[in-house]
């Protein structure tokens, strides 16, 4: 017998597997609504032009050489900039603890795994739903996992009530999961009144609040606004964890760009989180890529260059509001007896539609719209030319 002949295949990814799965069909309608990267009206992936113009500017860089461990300084200084503001107080008392990430989801992992290591007792509480590897992340970092209510397929909103006792029902101290805005895949966010409420029980309870802030801008289109939870939680003194990602609003998925950052009590305290923090990078990857960390420092750094981010970030938001608007529209035109109002009340990347595992397979079967089986429809990949056909699609599974 070979060496790995008791290795059985991996299951597939629920989200990658529909790329491949749209990827083999060969039908002229087909349609992808599954993964959650934006493309332009022509169906098409984007490079921004703040990207692009960045690129220019490092091309021919002679630096080649390794970051350090934590990654770029310039790169996670502007990053948690525009996390907490610049002229927050936790940033003048040098209080953060930052590096530099394998964009978001090395943010996730290298939490995770600094959580089992320095509270090794901890449990950390997630969504239900959430995006589908925050569940393997922390269950490769050997961190017990836990449930907690947030939306309710009933109104197709927030479940409040139900996160409000569960949050009050988890053991004091304990970590909770939390998505910055546009949270995936349900694109229900909590309101400005809400998430103070819940700030204000997790100071009742001592609860850790992590933030995943993979949409900052995709949300409203503002960076500030979509910055809101974050900012009411540090405003009232919680110390804090943000993973940042890059991917979607610059568009540098592949460049895997993102930060960690920890709010500490002192500044001797972010020192050695920040040291913990690398020596767990180090025997992992040892130190992260270059190219990404320069495009986006050399756009935060910039005002003019800044500016030209911020129209961007707000056309990509602004063109899936419209097509959220056109999906809901169509939906009604055809006559459907369903209420499609969360449609344009949900936020973000993805439209969490309500639709059944079989309506699902039913679209994919019967009109070659690909999508994962939870119903979560990718608004980023509606254009004004195959909306009218996700539409009547939508409607005559759902009938
Ligand atoms: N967190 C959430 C909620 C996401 O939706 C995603 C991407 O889909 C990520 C993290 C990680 O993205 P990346 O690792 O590409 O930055």
């Amino acid at each position: 017998a070979g060496w790995w002949s008791h290795v059985t295949p991996a299951p597939r990814d629920p989200i990658l597997g529909v790329t491949e799965a749209f990827l083999a069909d060969t039908h002229p309608s087909k349609v992808n609504v599954g993964v959650g990267a934006y493309r332009n009206d022509k169906g098409k992936p984007v490079v921004l032009q703040c990207v692009r113009e960045a690129e220019r500017r490092i091309a021919g860089s002679k630096f080649m050489e390794y970051l350090p461990m934590g990654g770029s300084v310039k790169f996670t200084e502007f990053a948690i900039r525009l996390a907490y503001g610049d002229e927050a107080d936790v940033l003048n008392d040098k209080r953060v603890a930052s590096v530099q990430t394998l964009s978001g989801t090395g943010a996730c992992r290298l939490f995770a795994d600094f959580q089992k290591r320095f509270k090794p007792e901890s449990l950390v509480y997630i969504p239900i739903p959430t995006w589908s590897n925050h569940h393997n992340i922390w269950r490769d970092a050997r961190v017990e996992s836990r449930l907690f209510r947030y939306y309710d397929p009933a109104t197709k909103g927030l479940d409040f009530s139900g996160l409000m006792e569960d949050v009050k029902n988890a053991p004091s101290g304990s970590f909770f999961l939390l998505h910055a805005c546009a949270h995936n895949p349900t694109g229900v966010d909590p309101s400005e009144e809400q998430w103070k409420e819940i700030s204000q029980l997790f100071k009742e309870k001592g609860h850790f609040p992590l933030f995943d802030m993979a949409y900052q801008g995709f949300a409203s289109g503002d960076t500030e606004k979509d910055g809101q939870a974050i900012r009411i939680f540090m405003n009232d003194g919680h110390q804090i964890a943000c993973g940042q990602s890059f991917a979607k609003n610059m568009g540098l998925y592949g460049q895997r760009v993102g930060c960690l950052s920890v709010i500490c009590s002192t500044p001797q305290e972010s020192v050695a989180v920040k040291s913990q923090l690398q020596q767990i990078a180090r025997p992992m990857y040892s130190n992260p890529p270059l190219h990404g960390a320069e495009i986006v420092s050399t756009i935060l750094s910039d005002p003019e260059l800044k500016d030209l981010w911020h129209k961007e970030v707000k056309e990509m938001a602004d063109r899936i509001i419209s097509m959220r608007e056109a999906l809901r529209f169509n939906l009604e035109k055809l006559g459907s007896k369903l209420n499609w109002q969360h449609v344009t009340d949900q936020i973000g990347m993805f439209c969490y539609s309500g639709l059944t595992e079989e309506q699902v397979d039913r679209l994919t079967r019967e009109f070659h719209v690909y999508l994962t089986r939870n119903g979560r429809i990718s608004m980023a990949g509606v254009t004004t030319g195959n909306v009218e056909y996700l539409a009547n699609a939508v409607h005559e599974v759902s009938k």
